[in-house]
This record gives C-alpha cells, structure tokens and sequence, in this order.
C-alpha cells in the first residue's frame, strides 16, 4: 500500500465509505466488488466502502469475494472465482493487471420512513460495522422489527432513527450510524420536507451516539459551519454513487500510520475533528449538487432563499410550492454568518471529478468516447485524486494536456462558474469563459494523444 505521498511510517487514506450496489435501484448492474475495487484504485481510494451490506445477495457476494486484511478491513480475494480481467467493458484497463488494492470496510444505507408528531418523517441513515459478524447481528436485529431487507440494497423500513441506533449499537457497540446527505429536502435528517430541527429532535435519547453527519453533494463544511449546534459533529462526504464512475466524487482523507490502518483507526480518524488525523474533506462545488437552489424542475424555474420569501415560497411559472433546497434549508437553521470557521474544524478542497473537467477542455459531453480516452490515458499514470489535488501544472500537461492541466488549476483555485443545481436537477460547471473556450478548441490537436 503506497498511495499518497506522506512518510513511510504514516499514510494519506483517502475513503469513500458510501456507495450503492447493483442491487439498490437505479444502479449501474456493473456495481460488483471487483469493478469497485478497480475503480478505486484508479481514483486513488484506499478505502472504500462496501455499500448495501443489509441486502442478503449483496451480503452473499462480498463474504464470497473478501478476506480480512487488516482489523475490520478486507480485500478483493484473488482466486475465489474471479478472473482478474485485462478489459474493463472491451476497454483496455489503465495500468497493470493485477488484484485491487482498496480495501473495503462494512457499510450500508437504510431508508427510514414514519410518523413523528404530526409529520411524516423519511430520513436515510448509514451504518458501518466493524467486521462481517457485526453486520449479521445488525441484519438480524433489522429483521426482527419485520424490515424486508431483500427488498432493495437501500431498504425502506418503518424503523425510528433512535430505534435504528438502538439495534445497531446493542449489535456491536463498535459499529457507528450517520445521518446520510443531512440537507437533501426528501430524505435527509434536517431536509426541508419531512426533516427534523435538530439531531436531539430526531434520534431523542440514543443522539449521543451521533457523531458525525454526512454533509451531501449540496451543502459544503462552509456552510454546515452557519450553524453553532453542529460543530459537536464532524462532517463526512462520501460520493453515494450509483455508478462506478461516480465513486469518490466526494470522499475524506485521513492521515493514518499504516500499521494502524483499521476499522478502529478509520472511524477514529473520522470522529477526531483533529486535522492532524482527518486531513480534510474532498467536496463537490455545493452549487453542483441537485437540491442546491430552491425551484421547480419542470418549470426551469430557480431562485435564491431571499427570492423564495419575496415569492411567499410559491413559484411563479405553476403557482405551487417552491421545492426547497439546501442553501434556504441551511439559512433557516443558521445562527452564525456565512463565512466563520469554527474552531477544531476539518478543512475541505472543492473538486470538480476529471472526466467533467476533460469534458470542458473538449466541449463534449463527459460520456463521450473522447473523455473516457483521455481519462483513462491519465489515471493509467497517476490515480485521479492525485491528477486532482497534487501534481503540478507540468505533470498535468505531461500525462494528459496543457489545457486540463489549466483546468484543474482553476479548480483548485475556486474560478469557476456555476449554475446552481435545484429540484432533482444537476448544477453545470463552467470552468472556462465562452470566448476562452473557443480559443482552446480552435488550437490544432495534440496528435501524441489519440
Ligand atoms: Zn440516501
Ligand atoms: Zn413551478
């Protein structure tokens, strides 16, 4: 293990413990362990999570294909029926055959929805566990309460939050819960729709067991720190991907001596807000996430809180409620100005993904054949996370090209541009100005590259 570039005895982790399997809806069917060790490695993840361990099918498959290799985190068994492949869906695979390096730790998302006060309450938690025997006492404690759990990867069960902290601590005491993308307006634990005010409010007495909340695509630590009753909690970001290609786009990365590196040591890292341990979070632009603005999707209609209130929260296209997004959901709930760091806080780098970043460079959209070229040309040299936030401009230019070298400068140093995300509806990036980007396309074609 030699991701990062930190001392011998001490390693940069970076991890995505939340993902989705192929079993969860409107997931990719290519979401099994090996393609998500692969994808990891060339992200430069060295931990990911599993995903879905509640799902018995999902459950089956990484009991199959893992095997412990450090406390409470396993590896890709290599052997056990599978061939590890040269091709990755008929595309050659950047870098050399061999077995993944990430490591998987045991995780899951659960879909809470119930009746508290006069309000219907849908909130989605995660979980982690500390080993697979963990995971079998969670399952059977979920079961217990009549939770059909083979019904998706991400199961919907009438199980209060505080009752859900209950089964899974009286399960292990080792194994954690955390409230999954805390803002988003349908299912987070603060959302503007059927969320709580507070974590006391929503998990009563087991909230002492909440330490951490997830921050979700469209809300950053910036603006989670407007709000003094969480600075209690440390704030994670993990990409809840539902494809391969979207594993890591927001992630956490902890400082770890590698003889330590454990499941212990991860959820310590995690819980510490000591940024000698949780060196920062890696986070989508909050503009670029889905339920960023308040509007209406099929109205192409969004606006800011201030407008929302001028509007008396009625969109003006289709005379309905305004669906409300993150940023007014985080006004509502402030008590401090936007723009404050708390003290024993974790900083936090904004990412644009690189295929998005290519995309730019070449004017086309981010899945076309052009991208994924040049996305895997450059990941086959360097992991991604290392293209994204280490190398120079010259390495950049050197594996890939002068101008997506520029455009990642630009990312790093926060000039872009967005149009804000709202109502389900992605924010779109804009990294270079409209003449600029002429500019770059009209210069002749780096040849050596296609
Ligand atoms: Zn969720
Ligand atoms: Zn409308």
């Amino acid at each position: 293990m030699a991701f990062g570039k930190s001392s011998t005895l001490s390693m940069r982790i970076i991890a995505d413990l939340q993902i989705h399997s192929k079993y969860s809806r409107a997931c990719s069917q290519e979401l099994n362990p090996k393609n998500i060790g692969l994808w990891a490695d060339k992200k430069g993840i060295a931990v990911m999570g599993t995903g879905d361990f509640t799902h018995p099918k999902w459950l089956n498959e990484l009991k199959e294909n893992l095997e412990e290799a450090k406390p409470g985190l396993y590896k890709l068994r290599v052997g056990s029926g599978i061939a590890w492949p040269s091709s990755d869906k008929g595309r050659p695979l950047a870098g050399p055959t061999r077995a993944p390096r990430a490591l998987f730790m045991c995780t899951a998302e659960v879909s809470s929805i119930y009746k508290q006060g006069d309000k219907v309450r849908r909130v989605h938690n995660l979980i982690f566990a500390p080993n697979f025997e963990a995971v079998d006492k969670i399952i059977a404690g979920l079961e217990k309460t009549g939770a059909n759990l083979k019904s998706d990867g991400r199961p919907i069960m009438g199980v209060h939050c505080d009752t859900l902290v209950k089964i899974v601590k009286d399960a292990d005491a080792q194994a954690e819960v955390i409230p999954a993308h805390a803002w988003t307006p349908h299912f987070g634990v603060f959302g503007s729709l059927s969320g709580f005010n507070s974590i006391k409010e929503a998990f009563s007495d087991q909230a002492k067991y909440i330490k951490a909340i997830e921050t979700g695509l469209s809300s950053d630590p910036k603006m989670n720190w407007q709000i003094s009753e969480l600075d209690k909690y440390s704030l994670t970001s993990n990409s809840d991907a539902h494809s391969l290609r979207k594993i890591g786009r927001e992630a956490n990365v902890f400082e770890i001596a590698e003889d330590k590196l454990s499941y212990e040591e991860i959820i310590g890292a995690l819980y510490s807000k000591d940024p000698k341990r949780f060196l920062f979070t890696i986070e989508f632009f909050p503009e670029e996430g889905k339920y960023h603005l308040d509007g209406h999707r099929d109205c192409k209609f969004s606006c800011l809180p201030a407008q929302t209130k001028k509007l008396k929260g009625i969109c003006p296209v289709c005379g309905k409620k305004l669906l409300v997004g993150v940023l007014n959901r985080v006004d509502e709930l402030a008590d401090r100005d936007f723009g404050l760091t708390p003290p024993r806080s974790i900083p936090f780098k904004s990412v644009i993904p690189l295929e998005e970043i290519i995309a730019e460079t070449l004017d086309v959209g981010s899945s076309s054949k052009k991208v994924l070229a040049l996305y895997d040309q450059m990941v086959g040299h360097r992991p991604e996370f290392e293209i994204l936030l280490d190398l120079d401009e010259n390495q950049i230019s050197t594996i890939g090209t002068a101008d997506v070298a520029k455009g990642i400068i630009r990312v790093r140093q926060g000039q872009v541009h967005m149009d804000a995300g709202y109502d389900g509806l992605f924010g779109k990036i804009h990294i270079f100005e409209e003449g600029e980007r002429e500019q770059i396309l009209k210069k002749p074609k780096q040849t050596s590259l296609f």
